[in-house]
């Protein structure tokens, strides 16, 4: 019986998707009204019905934006984009800022994930764009990050990325240096964890010796390959309390990770509850957030999709954000960067009540 429910569910589903889909080219306005009641798939194996597997390619994110009225309650989440705006001009770190502070956005990730590259004329124009706009910067690592290689250059060189992440960031005067750890490269968990974790809490030694006040964040990871379970990373920051060790929570990839599962209230409300008992009170007062829609398979992260095209409950997300007190960033890392976290804030503020 619940499998021919499930079936009629996933019809309804699907014939509503070709309509969405017809207005490829342009992508929707940010006031595109329907946050609210989105239904998470039953926690069962594989992805939700309906969710391409493909990646949507060539769309132009080139629609009207229009602005979130301003809040009557202080906001206690900001948001913001991972990597340049599309409709920033220029296409550049400042250009970044700027047009996020128009959009009455706040937060810019900036996005060093094929190598950190940034002059130190761009990092003096990011910190004076920060300044003048008060929008909060923080910075994504390179992707070719292993802290769990076995070959000692290749070791050292992911050290230097994490490293060097934290330096540019502190160079532009932001904070939370995110990256992923690395693999399990089938070792065994809690050697990797055990590893991972000296690594960090040596880098962090590092930077307090040269006077980096910044942050450093490993993520949450999407597949079940990587290092970086919400455990591990909770398990992680207890054991570096008083050193700058935090987490980046990227709940698309918890969700993902976890095949479909992590996607309700209380689901989320436990996964706060974890980080609250193991990682101590103080991480809810500045939590690094990720967010966007994502597509999965058993084996966990495929791609992230826009909000509205997967079955990202973020709802419910902020409900227990909101039940929970929880001040920070939430970093959109959707591929409609500035439109999706447009409908986060949206979203969130209605239920913050402002
Ligand atoms: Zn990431
Ligand atoms: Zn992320």
């Amino acid at each position: 019986m619940p499998l021919k429910k499930k079936a009629a569910k996933s019809a309804a589903k699907t014939v509503k998707k070709p309509a969405a889909k017809t207005k490829t080219a342009v992508k929707k306005t940010a006031a595109k009204k329907k946050p609210a009641k989105k239904k998470a798939p039953a926690n069962v194996m594989g992805w939700a019905p309906g969710v391409p597997k493909e990646k949507p390619k060539g769309r132009v994110y080139d629609g009207p934006l229009s602005v979130n009225a301003r809040p009557k309650k202080t906001d206690r989440i900001f948001f913001g984009t991972g990597g340049v705006p599309h409709s920033a001009k220029p296409q550049s770190h400042p250009g970044a800022i700027k047009r996020l502070h128009e959009l009455g956005l706040g937060v810019y990730e900036m996005e060093f994930v094929h190598g950190v590259r940034i002059r130190p004329e761009t990092c003096e124009e990011v910190m004076a764009a920060r300044k003048e706009t008060g929008v909060r910067v923080t910075a994504h690592g390179p992707y070719y990050i292993n802290l769990y290689s076995l070959e000692a250059e290749k070791l050292e060189a992911s050290r230097k990325r994490v490293l060097d992440t934290a330096r540019a960031l502190q160079a532009c005067g932001g904070d939370g240096a995110c990256f992923h750890p690395g693999f399990y490269q089938k070792r065994d968990a809690a050697e990797v964890y055990a590893f991972m974790t000296k690594q960090v809490g040596e880098l962090a030694d590092i930077l307090a010796e040269e006077g980096c006040p910044v942050r450093l964040d490993p993520e949450t990871t999407g597949k079940g390959s990587q290092f970086g379970s919400l455990d591990e990373l909770t398990g992680m920051t207890r054991e570096l309390q008083g050193k700058n060790v935090g987490m980046t929570v990227d709940f698309a990839h918890m969700h993902a990770r976890s095949a479909g599962a992590k996607n309700t209230y209380d689901e989320f409300a436990a996964q706060l509850e974890q980080i609250k008992n193991k990682a101590g009170k103080a991480a809810l007062a500045s939590m690094h957030i990720h967010l966007s829609g994502i597509a999965y398979t058993e084996k966990g992260e495929a791609h992230h999709l826009e909000l509205d095209e997967s079955d990202m409950n973020y709802p419910d997300l902020f409900r227990a954000l909101i039940d929970f007190g929880v001040v920070g960033r939430v970093v959109c890392e959707s591929p409609a960067l500035e439109y999706d976290a447009l409908i986060m804030q949206k979203a969130y503020r209605k239920l913050n009540g402002s």
